[in-house]
């Protein structure tokens, strides 16, 4: 135990990381791999980084099932995505086509409208985005792209299966990469902001086939290219190394469970804590059942009295950032990959405790 105190953080990001990922984290801020030098010190351009470089590369192919047609990249931000995508892949005169699913889907639309037509082609926006809109049969022959968020950290809606689309599939899989199996060849582009499921802010995993290359539109300053990215064999700036070391630790736990097993256990974590939100008359998810998420878990108390009891009880129990975010409102449960079951099974209890206090009023 690193930590003197430990709290129980369902935050939705950042998040929270393994036991055995912080401790090795701190390790290598100490002393890296006995090197004598901190991690927070290394150069970017040298044998050490390099070696953090290719294993990531390495398990996001073998986690994610990719061959060599696919290029590993370690960008920034996500919101650096949403502009980078159109920038790179959407002409002037062309039309991208993005599901509307929710508030990052929408935002990443406006972002692709600086550069040319985005068309929403399913939206649940009209429902509060309570469920992942499907895909209508026919879609327009001539998009650049087809965007859409696998999974919408702030609603709680989740896409289970990748439609098959003529255009190129472009996800971002930021609140639900590696979490479960997935056909991650069904895409042409899929990337993540690391805070979430994958480690700590900075960084964000861009996975790109190589065929997407020859598509791009514009002449791009190199850092906005995607191929100049590619092109670079080590990194064209200095990148977050801490930030990209904390993701390998990650994969590496991920690995050493095995896909399966996480899936699993995440299945288990969300399957249970459904399962009292449906049956706990205080509480209520908003999510319509065919659309709910594995990874954050949304749901209201069925009043502000019930609401203030759950809260506070929360707090008593070290149960930490379970405030929705504040255009959903209410709760919000982020079960990711890091989250044990006995997490969730400590919340449930909280919530039972919570029912039993009102009955009592
Ligand atoms: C958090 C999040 C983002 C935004 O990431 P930033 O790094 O804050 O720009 C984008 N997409 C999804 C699905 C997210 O959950």
């Amino acid at each position: 135990m690193i930590r003197e105190k430990k709290m129980i953080n369902f935050n939705a990001g950042p998040a929270a990381l393994p036991e055995e990922v912080l401790q090795q984290a701190a390790e290598a801020v100490r002393d890296y791999n006995g090197t004598g030098l901190s991690i927070l010190e290394i150069p970017h351009r040298g044998r050490l980084f390099d070696a953090i470089m290719e294993e990531s590369r390495h398990l996001v192919k073998e986690l994610c099932g990719l061959n060599e047609d696919y290029e590993v990249l370690w960008l920034q931000g996500g919101r650096l995505q949403f502009a980078m995508i159109p920038m790179n892949f959407l002409p002037p005169d062309g039309t991208a086509g993005y599901v509307d699913s929710g508030q990052w889907a929408a935002e990443a639309m406006d972002y692709a409208r600086h550069y040319g037509k985005a068309a929403a082609l399913a939206s649940s926006r009209e429902q509060g985005y309570t469920f992942f809109p499907g895909l209508p049969s026919a879609l327009p022959g001539d998009l650049a792209y087809v965007y859409l968020v696998s999974n919408n950290t702030i609603y709680g809606t989740q896409c289970r299966e990748l439609p098959a689309v003529t255009a190129p599939l472009v996800a971002d899989m930021s609140s639900d990469i590696l979490s479960m199996r997935r056909d991650y060849t069904a895409c042409s582009l899929f990337y993540a902001v690391a805070q979430k499921n994958l480690g700590t802010a900075g960084v964000t995993l861009v996975v790109i086939r190589k065929d997407m290359l020859p598509r791009i539109c514009r002449t791009l300053p190199p850092m906005l290219d995607y191929a100049a990215h590619v092109r670079s064999s080590a990194v064209l700036n200095t990148p977050p190394v801490f930030a990209i070391y904390t993701s390998l630790l990650m994969l590496r736990w991920l690995k050493a469970r095995g896909i399966d097993a996480v899936e699993k256990e995440n299945r288990k974590k969300a399957a249970m804590l459904y399962e009292e939100l449906d049956r706990n008359p205080l509480f209520h998810p908003l999510v319509a059942p065919e659309s709910r998420s594995l990874m954050n878990v949304v749901f209201r108390a069925v009043n502000a009295d019930a609401e203030k009891s759950f809260t506070d009880l929360c707090a008593a129990n070290g149960i930490a950032n379970i405030k929705g975010h504040r255009s959903a409102g209410g709760f919000r449960v982020s079960l990711y990959n890091s989250i044990p079951a006995e997490a969730v099974q400590e919340l449930i209890a909280v919530m039972q405790e919570t029912e039993h206090k009102q009955d009592h009023h």
